[in-house]
């Protein structure tokens, strides 16, 4: 039976593209909407992929129109403006008013400035496609402005880039821009010497707090090995962002840093709209997370669910993270549907498969199961390889492998490297690597289609069974 009003879900990022997108699979019985402002959906991991050029925007960012089509999903291109929990009810920036029976919040979270003078008119944040794309018009303006230059100080300035917020982001925009930059600016004829990055940190360390924290080794060799050394500058509070760059305080003294380019990746926050639901304040965390269920519904509202970073289950917290988020869609739709057959929603389980970071071009870091830390090319691989099986829709997810693995072999979109010793790629290392990968996933299928209860006692603790189930379930 037809229910009266849709299922809507507000948000087509990881959550809610993933709610729709499996709904739409299992022929959920009831009409779909996806409010959403956008026309793409952004693959926020690969944004430094669409700095650089390394893939083409298509591949990031898919309109939602593909991503749709022959599903029955109606989309909604407009701006959520308004929620009504109690008179279920959705305004949107247009003035249209929406009735939900069940209802999907998947707003996810903004950049944020802590109310630092400038930040916001003089910095670039790093969220978005549109953000990626400014940042490096801006990147390569102050390049070619540099070469014209006859004032040496002004380009000083113009070729120093300060990052500030030395999290995940920071250390991976970092990493990027110091094996691009030198890229660029050697095409324009420029010393790639005189360039100068610096990841500005308000702690002592790089990755604090961060699900990441473990790669901070790795991380940090990798900023130093890069076609330009990163300079860290640790524990600096930013008092103030300039046009020309950013005043703070180090151990009681105040500085100033000369630099034309400010990316800001300091912090993030839940989606403000938030803020303005009727929830009690005791189902709210500190950083303005609302509480949900292990079922992922809201406490006072069982027709509302939630997830990704806006969200937290406090029995078991979770990193405001894709592969989460990717999850909690996954569950959203399972609830739904149960709910939609009289069936009760069951607890969402979250399988946190490891963490994945860029550290330079065509140089990553895997680390698995918090237990086998792979990092170089290999890490990269794995950690493209990762994010492609994880783009939505199947069709979407083969073409880019496919693409992607042709890149990889025949060197497309290869900026060209300064640094040989980093990341020269030639066809033959290019093919044993992907040789090395396909030894690396064709050995362990082989043992656990031979022997699955030896490969399972013996390799449990490596986590990698449970990642070959995944990647290719076993036949039963
Ligand atoms: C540069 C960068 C790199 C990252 N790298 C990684 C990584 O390597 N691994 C990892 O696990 N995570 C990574 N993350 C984090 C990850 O992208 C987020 O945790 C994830 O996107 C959260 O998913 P979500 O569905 O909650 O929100 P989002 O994916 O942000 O989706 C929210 C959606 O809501 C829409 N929206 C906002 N306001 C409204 C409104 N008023 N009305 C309607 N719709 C609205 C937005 O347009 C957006 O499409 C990265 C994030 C960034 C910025």
């Amino acid at each position: 039976m037809a229910s009266l009003h849709p299922t809507i879900v507000l948000g087509g990022g990881f959550v809610g593209l993933l709610t729709v997108l499996n709904l739409s699979h299992q022929t959920y019985p009831h009409p779909i909407l996806l409010v959403e402002p956008r026309d793409r959906f952004i693959f926020k991991p690969l944004l430094y992929e669409l700095l650089t050029g390394e893939m083409h925007p298509k591949q990031i960012c898919p309109a939602y129109t593909e991503l749709l089509a022959n599903r029955q999903v109606s989309f909604i291109q407009d701006r959520v403006q308004a929620i009504d929990l109690q008179q279920r009810q959705v305004t949107l920036s247009s003035g249209r008013f929406l009735s939900y029976s069940n209802l999907v919040l998947a707003l996810g979270s903004h950049t944020t400035y802590f109310n630092t003078p400038g930040a916001a008119a003089y910095s670039f944040p790093f969220t978005s496609d549109d953000e990626a794309i400014a940042l490096r018009n801006q990147l390569q303006n102050c390049l070619r402005r540099a070469r014209e230059t006859p004032n040496l100080e002004e380009k000083m300035g113009l070729l120093t880039v300060a990052i500030v917020g030395a999290g995940p982001a920071g250390v991976e925009l970092a990493c990027t821009l110091a094996d691009i930059l030198p890229v660029w600016y050697d095409q324009l004829g420029g010393d790639y010497e005189d360039l100068r990055i610096v990841l500005v940190n308000r702690s002592g360390e790089i990755l604090k707090g961060d699900i990441n924290n473990r790669l901070r080794t790795t991380a940090q060799h990798s900023l130093m090995q890069r076609t330009i050394p990163i300079e860290l500058l640790l524990e600096a509070a930013v008092n103030e962002i300039r046009t020309d760059g950013i005043a703070y305080q180090q151990q009681g003294m105040n500085h100033f840093l000369s630099a034309a380019t400010i990316a800001w990746t300091a912090g993030t926050e839940p989606n403000s709209l938030l803020k303005t639901l009727a929830v009690a304040p005791e189902h709210r965390n500190r950083r303005g997370q609302i509480q949900v269920k292990s079922t992922l519904q809201l406490l006072d509202y069982p027709e509302v669910f939630m997830g990704g970073d806006g969200a937290y289950v406090a029995e078991a917290p979770q990193p405001a993270t894709a592969q989460v988020a990717y999850q909690q869609g996954q569950a959203i739709a399972h609830n739904l549907l149960a709910i939609a057959a009289g069936r009760s929603p069951s607890p969402s389980q979250i399988n946190l498969r490891g963490t994945l970071m860029k550290l330079g071009i065509g140089e990553g870091v895997a680390n698995l199961f918090n237990r086998i830390e792979l990092k170089g090319e290999l890490g990269h691989l794995i950690r493209q390889a990762t994010y492609l099986e994880l783009l939505p829709t199947p069709a979407h997810n083969f073409k880019n492998t496919t693409e992607w693995f042709t890149d990889s072999l025949f060197q497309r979109h290869q900026p060209r490297s300064l640094n040989a010793n980093h990341y020269r790629r030639t066809p033959l290392l290019a093919g044993m690597t992907a040789a090395m990968v396909s030894a690396l996933i064709a050995l362990p299928l082989a043992w656990r289609a031979a022997q699955p209860q030896t490969f399972q006692e013996t390799l449990s603790w490596t986590g990698v069974p449970a990642l070959l189930d995944r990647w290719t379930p076993r036949q039963q």
